[in-house]
């Protein structure tokens, strides 16, 4: 809790200090001289709010396109503080975050327990699930697709993105590596169980998705993304037919 407390308050001398003009967080409206370095990348973590650039790109998205819309029930599974507290704005009750708790984490109030391999609620119970970078934790992705893809209503919608490497055609996964040393090094993160290649989107289409807005990224103006600082991410919505 103290903890908790130290990094809200060391956020909040930042962001004062850091405050300026040079790039925006389109989730929470600050503006600053320059976002604070996350994992190795410069300026991509916003000192208020703590979104990242996956982060404001997809919010991104959401305002420039007609996913918003009230009444819609959604699922946001590992939910990010920063959108979560927009989504329950808009979505208010059929909002609702799910998470496999593990120990060190720290989860928005109100999440409840959930397993992305085997996921609790009946077929087509929602209109959008939200899952942002969580299946390069998972082993079996298939299954947590498959799940996926059941829980979403017939036209509805997926926002599910993990990280991948450009220029590696296949996806590198060895179940056999389990030890957290050994996943580092394969696999770049103790808790990550595969590297994504650029294969990851055939993956997705696999339990019967199709891909919109995959132009969603060139499409944008470079002043736009520079201000916002969504640094090239790869993006497209998952539409599962009607
Ligand atoms: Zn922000």
């Amino acid at each position: 809790m103290l903890s908790k407390l130290k990094k809200e308050v060391k956020l909040k001398l930042l962001s004062r200090l850091l405050y300026g003009v040079n790039v925006s967080c389109n989730i929470c409206g600050h503006s600053f001289s320059t976002f604070l370095p996350y994992l190795g990348r410069i300026n991509a973590m916003c000192p208020n709010c703590g979104s990242l650039e996956r982060m404001r790109l997809i919010y991104y998205f959401m305002q420039q396109t007609d996913i918003f819309k009230p009444g819609m029930k959604v699922l946001h599974i590992a939910p990010e503080k920063c959108l979560s507290e927009k989504f329950a704005e808009v979505w208010g009750s059929n909002y609702i975050m799910g998470d496999k708790f593990e120990q060190g984490y720290k989860y928005p109030p109100g999440t409840v327990s959930l397993d992305v391999t085997d996921i609790q609620f009946p077929d087509e119970t929602f209109d959008l699930v939200i899952c942002i970078h969580v299946l390069e934790h998972v082993q079996d992705d298939t299954k947590a697709l498959l799940e996926l893809y059941r829980v979403i209503k017939k036209s509805g919608a997926g926002i599910i993105h993990v990280p991948f490497e450009r220029g590696r055609t296949e996806t590198y996964e060895d179940p056999s590596i389990t030890d957290p040393a050994e996943r580092k090094k394969h696999f770049l993160q103790t808790d990550h169980v595969r590297i994504y290649g650029e294969d990851y989107k055939q993956r997705f289409l696999k339990p019967g998705f199709k891909i919109e807005h995959g132009d969603f990224v060139k499409k944008l103006d470079s002043k736009t993304a520079e201000r916002y600082v969504f640094k090239g991410y790869d993006f497209f919505l998952l539409r599962k037919p009607a």
